[in-house]
This record gives C-alpha cells, structure tokens and sequence, in this order.
C-alpha cells in the first residue's frame, strides 16, 4: 500500500442520493465487527503499526492505537456524523476504491451503543505534526473536540459497547466465542497487510504479535506458526482478467475445522462461495469425512467485476463470472496437489516383504519415528522364537503382501483381503481405549513444544483433562503453545508432534458458529493419535503381519476401521467355488 504520501484527509458529508444508494446494514453486531471497522479504519490511514487490546472479549473495552496520518484537528469533529468519510465524494467513486471503508458509517454506528472516545494528530509524510484532539461520544452523546497531546497517529477506544442494547448483549455468543471472532478479525486483516506490524492483546496477556513482513506466506507463517504452515502448499494460477495465488493443505493435513481459511479479493477480506466450492472440489478425492482445508486464496479481479456492495456485515462476494474463478482456482489447487509430491505408495523387495512409502513423508518422519511399531525389523524375525510357536499357531494364516497396503490372508473357510493401515489403526485404537496398559505415558527424550495458532489454543486447553487421562503428560506452554513430555505407551514411540497436530491441527471455534460446549472428545482424540500414529509406517514384514493379523482378529470391531473404512474384504470358499463353477 503507498498510502503514507496521502495528506492529512478531508472529511466530506455524503449527499443524500448517495447515502440512499449505499446499502446502511447494520455495521455493529458484535464485539469482533467493531475491531474489524477500527482496525481497518487504521489500514486506511496506511499505518504501519496497529495495536489491538480487547477486555472481556470486546464488551468492556476495546481499544485500537495506530501510526497512520491521522485525523486534523477541524475534521475530528465529524467524525461521529453519518455518512462522514474522507475516502468517497460521490457514487462512482465506489468502484474506483482502494480503501476498505467508505460509507462514513463505522464510527457513527458504534457511537450509538457505546462510550468511543477518538484521540488523533496528524502526521505528514515529512516528518511535520499538527496539534492533536480528541472527541467522545457516550451512547449518541457527543461532547469535545478538546485539546490532546497525543503523538501522531490515532488511537480509538470504545468502553460498555452495548450496554444500552440489551436486546443485542443477549444475541452474543460465549466470551470464548466472541474473544475468538476477535482474534480471528484482526488475524485476517494482518493476512490482508503483511506489512504493517498488528500487536494483540487480551484481558492485558499478548495474544499475538505480528513483525511487519515481507510477504503473504511470511505473514502467513507468523499466523498459522511453523507447524501449521509447514504442511501447507502454494498454488497460483490467471485465467483473463482473474489470477489467483495461494495455500493450501497439504492432501494428508487436512485439519478438524474451518477456521483456518482465508478468501481475499483485491486485498479485501471476503467470503466466496465459488472459491471455497472450488478448493473442496479439488480436495475432495483426498479428504476424510469430517476434516477441512486450510486454505488462503488471494483472488485479484477487476473491481467492476465483483459485487461487494452487499450489507457491511456479510462478506459474501459475487463474481461477475463466478464459474470462472470456480474452475481457475479448482485447476490450480489441483495442479498443487499433484506436484506437492503425493503418498506414493511403492514396492520396495526385500526379504519376501513389500514397503510401503511417500518421498515426503519418509522425510518428515525419519526424524521422529522409531523403527518400531509396525516397522520390519529383519534380524528379530530370524532370531525371535514366534515363527515357530506363535505363527504355527494363528488361525488365520497370512500369506502375502500385495499393491502397497494389502495383507492377503486365509483360514480354513476364507480367504481375506487386508488393508494393512484399516488394520494397524482397529487395533492400535483398541489397545488404547481400552487401555491395556493402564494409561501408561512413556517419557520423551526430550520436551516436544509445539506452537497452535492463537484461535485453536483456547479450544485445546479445554481438552487437556482428556488428554491426560489417556496417558498424555501435557500442559499449557507460554503464550499458545504446548509442551508433551510423554505420550501414551500404547502409541508406541510415536511421533508426539505430528499426533498433537493431527488431534489440534485446527479444532477451532468457528467464529460464526453456535456456541461450543465442548473440547475435543476422548474419543476423537483417540481416533486422531491412531490414524496419526501409524501414518508413514510401512508394510509390515511377514512377522509383523502374521501378528497384525492375529491381534486384528481379536479385536472386537474387527471389520471396520475407528473412522469406518473397511479393514478386510471376506471371501468364503464358497464363494470362490462357485466362481470357478466348481459346484
Ligand atoms: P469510513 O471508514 O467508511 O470512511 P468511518 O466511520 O469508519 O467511515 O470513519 C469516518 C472517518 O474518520 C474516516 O473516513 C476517516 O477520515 C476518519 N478516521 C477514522 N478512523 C481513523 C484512523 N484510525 N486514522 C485516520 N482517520 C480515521
Ligand atoms: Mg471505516
């Protein structure tokens, strides 16, 4: 944004036609929509630095302190009227605007529900200041402009907002809920404007401070943290006069809710049913039930040609060729799939037995896996005395491994086709909810730390009782991180991070959606360290099978995965005789 070589602004009244011709809405519903119009207020004045601090989610106080060219002196007194702005003089302006506010309306609005106060000087781009005022409105009341001393830049602080609306405090949402909208309207518009600085706090504690960056994915990694981010991947693509850029998940991260999407036309934080459609179209062939993308997608089009004069309060855009941003930004999202490396799965002989491998994850998870677990391990193949004893015997026989993933197997009356990975995960979730081994927790070498973004920790927190309790030494670390010293012995020598992350990658409050009553179930813990647990492990050996076998068919939900994929495909000798037209 060049904006800082724009002098001091002079504030105008809309004329009436133009005041009727823009949509009024309601600008003010809740606590986060009044941070979004003041933090995008500072934007406008091209700040480099914006502070946000909120008290008891926004109700009590919220406060918004910026360093951009301010407000002067004989314009400070307008700023409570309607249709006030210095940033239209007239309709067609609208569609040659660079500013996210023009309809002269924030401020009024949140002036009626209220006490703001308005503390401002100007600044010049050359280094000159003007003396400083201040305004305050109580509940419609407007008294001043008096004297400040204020350096420049313009702080904006509203206290009791809705205390004479009873009937809107009652429409709010949990304190959590609300203190997430908050954090997550501020998260999108420094994803918006890399390059201002955005420091947040709550209750008086840092929720999150924002560097000034050179880049979206710079910002971007500030916001989601390294490990997050990490398992995201970029795409780009232009059709015409529509180009688009942007991350997303990697095909296995997907993440419990969708929280973590951002759509952004021209630079304007919005929703767009053709973008979001698109991106769950090009996923869909990847993504298990009931996991999300994280997505930001950075759409530039002309403005003539998207439809963003809707009510101030809903996002929602319209393109004028909406297929076309739909397809653009599918093929593009698609293309990133398969260049992003997908799960291979190879044949790698060795031994009699088939491996089973992704070129990435290997990679990722060499570091932190052990070789147990389902892991071949040759020389206790030979040395062990199960070959004889216990493999003599199963009563379900196994005999080979097939295509990557298939355990093939039979018994005297069957012959049984095995996903290795259904299977691995049957038994591993039995064990473990079960709890065979008493919830025991095996102590890490070293502490795992891992970072969540802000909106995701309050929501983890809450779970950390039902992660104990399964064997997880876990607590709360600085600001929103976590820190594991052990995981549940049953897992194994699991990778600790990786299974906080499959649990918590996003389980969010979603701003707008009913309030939560609660964290993250045991259940879906369990669930979520299962499938996270024996990800990346390879085919097993002959051994290994022959035991994966046997303890599947001890388990009692044997023929269905925890998620409820199919672990084995029966086929009776009956079955097959009559095939080969035997009887
Ligand atoms: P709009 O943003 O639609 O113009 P607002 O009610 O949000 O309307 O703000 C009214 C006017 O007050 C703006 O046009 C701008 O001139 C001035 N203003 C508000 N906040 C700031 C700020 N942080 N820095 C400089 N000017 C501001
Ligand atoms: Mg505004």
């Amino acid at each position: 944004m060049s904006k800082s070589e724009v002098l001091p602004s002079i504030i105008r009244i809309l004329d009436k036609n133009t005041q009727e011709r823009i949509s009024a809405g309601e600008v003010v519903e809740r606590p986060s929509s009044v941070v979004k119009e003041l933090v995008e207020n500072s934007l406008d004045a091209g700040a480099r630095n914006v502070t946000v601090e909120i008290e008891s989610a926004g109700r009590k106080l919220i406060r918004v302190a910026d360093d951009g060219r301010g407000i002067s002196a004989s314009d400070i007194s307008k700023v409570f009227l309607r249709h006030a702005t210095s940033k239209i003089i007239s309709y067609d302006d609208l569609f040659r605007l660079s500013t996210m506010g023009f309809r002269g309306e924030a401020l009024f609005s949140i002036s009626a529900v209220s006490e703001i106060s308005v503390e401002s000087a100007p600044a010049f781009p050359d280094g000159r200041r003007l003396p400083g005022a201040a305004i305050k409105s109580s509940y419609s009341e407007v008294s001043g402009p008096s004297p400040s001393s204020i350096a420049a830049g313009t702080i904006v602080e509203v206290v009791g907002l809705f205390a004479n609306t009873p009937a809107r405090l009652k429409f709010l949402k949990s304190s959590s809920t609300e203190n997430s909208a908050c954090i997550a309207a501020v998260q999108s518009l420094a994803l918006a404007n890399p390059a201002t600085a955005f420091h947040m706090f709550s209750e008086g504690k840092k929720i999150f401070s924002l560097a000034s960056a050179r880049s979206t994915d710079e910002r971007l990694a500030a916001v989601l943290k390294k490990d997050v981010f990490d398992r995201t991947v970029s795409f780009q693509a232009a059709h015409g006069e529509i180009s688009v850029k942007g991350r997303v998940s990697e095909i296995d991260a997907f993440v419990a809710s969708r929280s973590l999407q951002w759509v952004f036309a021209n630079r304007r934080v919005v929703s767009s049913r053709a973008v979001s459609s698109a991106i769950y179209d090009a996923a869909r062939e990847f993504m298990p039930r009931a996991r999300h993308p994280v997505f930001t997608v950075f759409v530039e089009a002309p403005p003539s040609t998207i439809d963003a004069n809707v009510s101030p309060t809903k996002r929602e855009v319209k393109f004028a060729d909406e297929a076309a941003v739909f397809s653009v930004v599918r093929s593009a999202v698609k293309s990133a799939f398969s260049s992003s490396g997908p799960v291979r799965y190879g044949f790698a002989r060795g031994g009699g037995a088939f491996a089973i491998s992704s070129d990435k994850r290997v990679a990722a998870y060499d570091a932190g896996v052990s070789s147990s677990g389902i892991r071949r391990r040759e020389g206790d193949e030979l040395s062990s005395g199960f070959f004889t004893s216990e493999l003599a015997n199963s009563r379900v026989k196994y005999i080979a491994g097939i295509f990557g993933y298939c355990l093939v197997a039979a018994d005297e009356d069957n012959l049984y086709l095995i996903d290795a990975h259904a299977a691995s995960e049957r038994v591993l979730y039995e064990k473990y909810r079960i709890r065979e081994t008493g919830a025991a927790t095996q102590l890490l070498l070293a502490p795992v730390i891992v970072d969540l973004p802000p909106s995701v920790f309050a929501d983890v927190s809450a779970s950390l009782k039902a992660l104990k309790s399964l064997g997880w030494k876990i607590e709360p670390f600085g600001e929103s991180a976590l820190k594991c010293e052990g995981t549940p012995a049953v897992l194994q020598d699991v990778n600790a991070r990786a299974v906080l992350m499959a649990i918590f990658g996003a389980a969010s409050v979603e701003p707008k959606s009913a309030p939560r009553a609660s964290a993250i179930t045991e259940e879906d813990i369990i669930k979520r360290s299962c499938r996270e647990a024996i990800r990346g492990k390879e085919m097993p050996g002959f051994i290994e099978a022959q035991r994966l076998v046997n303890d599947l068919f001890s388990t009692q939900n044997y023929q269905t995965c925890p998620h409820g994929r199919p672990t084995l495909i029966k086929i009776s000798s009956s079955e097959l005789a009559s095939k080969f037209r035997r009887t």
